[in-house]
């Protein structure tokens, strides 16, 4: 009965390009119901991705929504690793136009390989809250860390290598 119109809507600018001087050379914008109340229950979102040159969107998973992913503009190398015992990576480069799915839950990733030209992607999320665990931040960046004893015996490394990792996040 309160609701508005405005509840429905946002001015979320997605044609605009985004700023990807960051150590990975991307950008997520993501507006989900948090950006946006009407989605609330509706089981949708949107992203936009900007990719710098020779930029990666990181292998990361969305606990909650599959995505639906299409070039704009530039080339991207994507793909998603299969659950166990498997793990199979399947990969493949896309151009301008091309459509990808990244299936709930599985990791995946999106670099960009040119060297001199910048990639756009819009991805659609099967949920209004996807959520995003970014697997080297989780791993190697929690709060509190993990304790190198658990992620030595889980990497089969030495502390020395697990310490290393930790100090990049
Ligand atoms: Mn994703």
């Amino acid at each position: 009965m309160n609701a508005s119109a405005d509840d429905f809507f946002k001015a979320a600018m997605l044609d605009k390009p985004r700023d990807t001087n960051n150590k990975v050379g991307s950008n997520v914008t993501l507006v989900n119901v948090l950006q946006l109340p009407g989605l609330n229950t509706l089981g949708i979102s949107i992203a936009r991705l900007d990719y710098a040159p020779l930029g990666l969107n990181p292998p990361h998973t969305h606990p909650r929504a599959t995505e639906i992913f299409t070039v704009l503009e530039g080339t991207l190398y994507v793909g998603f690793v299969t659950s166990n015992p498997d793990n199979r990576l399947l990969s493949k480069v896309l151009n301008k136009d091309d459509v990808f799915v990244f299936p709930e839950g599985l990791i995946h990733f999106q670099f960009n390989p040119n060297p001199h030209k910048p990639a756009v992607a819009i991805a659609a999320l099967s949920s209004q809250n996807p959520g995003v665990i970014t697997i080297a931040n989780a791993v190697f960046g929690s709060n509190p860390p993990i304790s190198d004893d658990i992620l030595m015996k889980a990497f089969q490394v030495d502390k020395k290598i697990i310490d290393l990792l930790q100090a990049q996040f």
